[in-house]
């Protein structure tokens, strides 16, 4: 097998503030990463089935906007890791952003009165464009990073502080599954930035069919895409645990979050 180094490719030099462990232009003169490019079609079939679930379970039409935010964090990343090019790593980190603000104001407004509704939206939606204002001026990796990671730990808090609440043990379980895929995803990507050489040396050691299996930004993707499916799958439950419906139906979710309907079992489900 030829070494792995990066490639000259169609999108030119890359201008983006981070490159990944997976070398450039090596499967596609089209492509930079290939396997962390095709690996977003996970996320983005995953919020298109969410938004499906929404239509056929009639639920309410906020959490569609969840789930286009997965869509678009999905596109984002692919055109990112298909191009290094820093607009499109923007594309990839902003909606990331903005998808958590959102998540936050969706659990926020499952408790809140209905006259703070209005204004949890315009909170989040400043908290969202101060962000975007800062790191459009000061472009720093770990500035994204850090706010992302400050959203995310908050709307985990914040769902287990309602889940002690409801005592729902269908949301307990949804959130031990969303949580694991999200720090699982989380390790790999580490040992992908941190341990590339070591990855590098072994990916060539191995048989070329098998390798792409090793690119663990590109699994990150999968986890963290499925952990985020499950965590708006939890703000669902947890909305109609707090607002049931008038015929006592209640949400039953099978098969570890890839399927979800009502059903009529007097309580089984909790
Ligand atoms: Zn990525
Ligand atoms: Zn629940």
């Amino acid at each position: 097998m030829a070494p792995l180094v990066d490639q000259a490719g169609y999108w030119g030099e890359r201008t983006s503030t981070v490159d990944w462990c997976e070398k450039n232009y090596v499967e596609s003169y089209y492509v930079a990463e290939m396997w962390n490019t095709v690996s977003n079609l996970v996320m983005m079939l995953q919020a298109l089935y969410g938004i499906y679930d929404v239509f056929r379970n009639d639920f309410e039409k906020k959490f569609i906007i969840a789930y286009t935010f997965l869509f678009v964090v999905g596109m984002g990343s692919w055109a990112f890791h298909m191009t290094l090019l820093y607009e499109m790593q923007l594309f990839d980190e902003l909606p990331m952003v903005w998808g958590t603000c959102f998540s936050l104001y969706l659990l926020c407004d499952i408790k809140s009165p209905k006259s703070l509704s209005k204004p949890g939206l315009v909170a989040g939606l400043l908290l969202s464009i101060s962000f975007t204002l800062i790191y459009l001026y000061n472009p720093l990796p770990v500035l994204h990073n850090t706010a992302f990671a400050i959203l995310a730990i908050s709307s985990y808090v914040l769902q287990i502080c309602m889940i002690r609440q409801t005592r729902c043990r269908l949301c307990a379980t949804l959130y031990a599954l969303s949580f694991a895929c999200y720090l699982f995803g989380f390790a790999l990507w580490n040992v992908d930035k941190f341990y590339c050489d070591n990855l590098t040396s072994f990916r060539e050691s191995i048989p070329g069919w098998i390798s792409p299996t090793t690119q663990l930004h590109a699994w990150w993707h999968c986890f963290a895409g499925h952990g985020t499916y499950l965590s708006v799958l939890l703000t669902i439950h947890l909305h109609y645990d707090f607002h049931p419906r008038r015929d006592q139906s209640r949400l039953k979710i099978s098969y570890c979050g890839f399927n979800v309907h009502w059903t009529q079992d007097g309580g089984k489900s909790k």
